[in-house]
């Protein structure tokens, strides 16, 4: 009898030890901020019971982290902007592929790893924003076209050091090849009417303002930017939309999120990834920074609605990370600072 009491608490003991406390709990490690992200969270601990710990940081000292830690990580997940950076992870050997049918029928197949390790979560894109004073939309066209003369003194442009930028001419490379998109970069800088600005919202400012006429941002600034100053005079173009061209249309990138190497509580990352992508999940996620749904089932904000609907281009954004390096060194050629 005491024998077998003993046995049945040793069964007890160690189940309790195997019974993972990660079974109820996910922990994220967070390069979106805090405002965006905690809402989100406190729905899905509303929704399932399960908690969410999550550590904010930029992308770099969460990669490091994440590096340093190993086996160890407490990480389940990384979330983070910019197809570069997941790119990055995922070429670092911090993510690990997951088959999930949810996830492949929530997120086109352009904005996801080929490989199954990361899943654009929300779509950012990288568009032309205009003068409406000095420039009719009849005048603009497409990307390559912001080279030509006719834009000569009349062009700015954030700095090439943001992944933004480097992530866009990357995409531009596979896309044309790097001869041509050497030339059109090269044409840009000498269309520029001023150096480079720190930051896309400065750079519509410089627009509005008249110092140049147009220039390329993410949408989320122009958006932000407009319900701080509605009145100024600016609009979003839609480069690239020939439809004869099918391989053309708006450069997008994503913000999304992996399941770490290490993770102690992979199946609940999965779900949380999975919880994200779908539905209600998707609106808070995109809306709440004016960006669009990754998952085309869910309509975007009335907001972002409201600049018209474009085509994607659908080359992977994988390219963006894959070609990042020769990018940064092709602007550099090109004279882009
Ligand atoms: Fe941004």
């Amino acid at each position: 009898m005491k024998r077998t009491l003993t046995r049945l608490l040793a069964v007890l003991a160690f189940t309790a030890a195997a019974l993972p406390a990660s079974a109820e709990e996910v922990v994220v490690y967070s390069a979106r901020n805090e405002q965006l992200i905690k809402p989100l969270f406190d729905a899905y601990t509303r929704d399932t019971g399960v908690r969410i710990k999550f550590i904010t940081d930029k992308e770099g000292p969460l990669m490091a982290r994440l590096k340093a830690e190993g086996r160890n990580t407490l990480g389940d997940m990384l979330l983070t902007v910019d197809a570069g950076n997941l790119w990055e992870a995922s070429e670092e050997g911090l993510l690990r592929p997951i088959t999930s049918k949810v996830l492949e029928a929530n997120v086109p197949a352009h904005l996801r790893d080929p490989d199954h390790e990361w899943f654009g979560l929300s779509v950012r894109a990288r568009t032309i924003v205009y003068n409406t004073g000095r420039v009719k939309p009849a005048e603009l066209s497409t990307y390559e076209d912001l080279a030509s003369p006719k834009w000569k003194g009349r062009l700015c442009l954030r700095t090439s050091k943001k992944v933004y930028n480097q992530s866009l001419v990357a995409m531009m490379i596979t896309e044309y090849g790097e001869g041509k998109t050497e030339d059109m970069v090269r044409g840009w800088v000498g269309n520029l009417a001023t150096s480079p600005f720190p930051d896309d919202t400065s750079a519509m400012e410089a627009v509005a303002a008249g110092q140049c006429d147009v220039t390329l941002v993410n949408t989320y600034y122009f958006g932000r930017l407009m319900r701080k100053k509605p009145g100024l005079r600016l609009a979003i173009f839609w480069p690239n939309q020939n439809l004869n061209n099918k391989a053309s249309g708006v450069h997008v990138n994503v913000s999304g999120a992996g399941v770490t190497r290490h993770a102690r509580n992979p199946a609940g990352a999965q779900k949380l990834i999975e919880w994200l992508s779908s539905g209600k999940a998707q609106n808070l996620f995109a809306d709440v920074n004016l960006e669009y749904p990754v998952n085309p089932k869910v309509a975007p904000d009335k907001t972002v609605a409201a600049w018209g609907s474009y085509r994607q281009n659908l080359i992977n954004v994988k390219e963006a990370g894959r070609l990042q390096a020769k990018a940064v060194k092709l602007m550099d050629r090109a004279g882009y600072k």
